[in-house]
């Protein structure tokens, strides 16, 4: 399934990214693996700024920043079937199989994991099939075309 939405600022993006979060809090299906989502698009083109209402609609308390020189930041998340959310930036990922040194493969098999993925182009070879894909597109300095791909 495809959806477009057009946001005219960066707390219209943060929004989204919240109410994204509590749909997948509330959704019923329950898979083997953990829930993940991929994040596309170039630099400054709000893929942070949605990770941070996504944060907050899961729960987290602590703000999402964009990991400059860390590739994976851990999160606690309570009441829900979800428990942990990580949030890995690999823009900095030299090469694709340093991403398995972090544990990743371990992280990915727990159903009670979700983790949201910055630049996963690079680690395209070790990622699962089922991921939730969001681009974002650039359209001018305030606005942004974000297209979710489930
Ligand atoms: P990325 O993680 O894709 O590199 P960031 O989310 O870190 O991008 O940065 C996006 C920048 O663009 C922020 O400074 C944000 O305030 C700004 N911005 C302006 N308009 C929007 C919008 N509609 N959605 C998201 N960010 C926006
Ligand atoms: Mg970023």
């Amino acid at each position: 399934m495809l959806i477009n939405y057009t946001t005219v600022n960066y707390k219209q993006t943060q929004k989204l990214g919240e109410k994204f979060a509590k749909e997948i809090l509330l959704s019923r299906t329950s898979q083997k693996t953990a829930v993940v989502l991929g994040l596309q698009g170039n630099l400054g083109e709000g893929k942070t700024t949605f990770l941070q209402g996504f944060a907050s609609g899961l729960g987290v308390k602590e703000k999402i920043l964009s990991p400059t020189f860390v590739i994976l930041k851990h999160f606690k998340i309570t009441k829900s079937k979800f428990t942990d959310f990580y949030h890995i930036d690999c823009y900095r990922l030299k090469n694709a199989k340093d991403i398995l040194e972090l544990d990743f493969k371990k992280i990915i098999s727990n159903p009670k994991n979700i983790i949201a993925i910055e630049w996963l182009e690079k680690i395209k070879n070790v990622l699962p099939k089922n991921i939730i894909k969001i681009d974002f597109k650039f359209i001018d300095k305030n606005k942004r075309e974000i297209i979710l791909k489930t």
